[in-house]
């Protein structure tokens, strides 16, 4: 059996989910269907999740939802119209999950509604059994998945039949309503993928796949037809966004397939992603920033055993997470994100360094991103490295960092946060 998952984009209009609904009945062994809210018709469009956002700023402002959830009202309408299916029931479900919003049922509660509300329309639409996600899914406090989820699964899904099953969402273990973190839809299909034992897990986005740089800024980006778990948690770190991070794994551990594939171009391969693969070398470039680097010197501080650590207590007392560290002889530097501290913290920071450690130079250099190449084994041939390296030296773009060899998925080169796009563009032009 396939577990599908269709993300906003694609169940976005009537139209849209015409093709969603023939996609899925071209295959018999589609039986478990996961939805997301509806999301954008168009660029100008705001997602229904956002407009469920929205409700609880205006009841938190106003008492009532009435603004945003007069346009979450007309969306569904509008769909259920233009799908030829009554819109009685429906209104129904609308005017409880109106109430519930004003009644201050919460973020998580309002949040979760464009999905549970699309289920229902899409099951209806389909003719297949709606199941609440809350039934099925326990989340536990650190948004992973509570091992509960799996028995539930086991004990309510029937093997030969067929679902539509809300995403993004499920419930604590106090039974309240509680959602994944954003574009979360995707760990629920995994987490169903999981549980039913699919042969695949089939990721339905708008989409030809996960492309190897960002094909909004790099036009002859393409589609990478397979690439391994692994490499995808890679390129998410650094911010492609085609699939959540986090949905990797559940089926990454079952071992199960996942394909990345287009609504729009249903019979394009999309990309594979898989436990193994034969070929090596770079797959992928992308940048994510804004980070800062702090670098400190203090003769002899490698003879000072522990020293690293504690500067990293001391950091995190900041509520900062040291990232990328780098030692030499007398220094050491390390990334941290930008906005994990305030201007003012930063200075605090800054003298308590001096003050505990003696530092003799600590520098702040703010406004960096990091660019990362991603490939399995790809430090195995340096030639990658050192393209890459070559195609920023050439285009005059200063390194403040690189990591190579931290892990033999990806190296990662630092640079100033508005060279960034360059940098992916002219180290993609030389690797692919
Ligand atoms: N609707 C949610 C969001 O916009 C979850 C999802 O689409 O996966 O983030």
């Amino acid at each position: 059996m396939i577990v599908c998952k269709f993300g906003g984009s694609s169940v976005a209009s009537a139209n849209q989910l015409a093709k969603v609904k023939s996609i899925v009945e071209s295959d018999s062994r589609r039986q478990v269907i996961v939805v997301s809210a509806p999301g954008k018709r168009d660029s100008s469009d705001v997602k229904v999740t956002d407009l469920l956002y929205s409700c609880c700023k205006e009841v938190k402002e106003s008492g009532s939802c009435d603004n945003s959830f007069s346009q979450i009202e007309k969306r569904f309408i509008e769909i259920l119209e233009d799908l030829n299916l009554d819109t009685a029931f429906f209104k129904e479900a609308l005017k409880e999950v109106k109430e519930k919003i004003n009644s201050n049922a919460g973020e998580n509660y309002a949040a979760s509604r464009g999905e549970y509300l699309n289920a229902i329309l899409v099951a209806k639409y389909f003719g297949y059994e709606f199941i609440d996600a809350t039934e099925i899914i326990v989340i536990n406090e650190d948004g992973t998945v509570d091992d509960e989820t799996w028995s539930l699964i086991d004990s309510k899904l029937d093997k030969s039949k067929k679902y539509i099953i809300p995403g993004f969402y499920g419930r604590n273990k106090n039974h309240v309503v509680t959602t994944f973190s954003r574009g979360g839809s995707d760990i629920s299909g995994a987490i169903l993928s999981k549980a039913m034992n699919a042969e695949v897990y089939e990721n339905w986005t708008d989409v030809a796949g996960c492309y190897n740089a960002d094909p909004r800024f790099i036009k002859s980006a393409y589609p990478i037809e397979t690439m391994t778990y692994k490499e995808v948690r890679e390129l998410s770190a650094l911010g492609a966004s085609v699939f959540h991070a986090d949905a990797i794994a559940p089926v990454m551990k079952a071992g199960i397939p996942i394909n990345i594939k287009n609504t729009n171009d249903s019979t394009a391969k999309g990309t594979m992603i898989v436990s193994n693969k034969d070929s090596n070398g770079p797959i992928g470039v992308s940048q994510i920033g804004t980070y800062t680097k702090l670098s400190c010197r203090k003769l002899m501080l490698t003879k000072a055993p522990g020293m690293v650590n504690t500067i990293h207590s001391v950091l995190r007392t900041y509520g900062i997470n040291p990232m990328y560290s780098v030692q030499g002889v007398d220094t050491f530097s390390l990334l941290f994100e930008k906005n994990s501290i305030s201007d003012k913290n930063l200075k605090l920071l800054k003298e308590r360094l001096i003050s505990e450690f003696q530092f003799e130079e600590i520098t702040f250099v703010s406004d960096l991103s990091i660019v990362g190449v991603v490939g399995q084994e790809i430090n195995d041939d340096l030639l990658n490295y050192k393209k890459s390296l070559d195609a920023l030296y050439d285009n005059d773009i200063k390194v403040y960092q690189s990591v190579v060899g931290a892990s033999s998925l990806a190296f990662f080169l630092v640079v100033d946060e508005d060279k960034a796009k360059k940098s992916v563009e002219v180290i993609f032009k030389s690797l692919f």
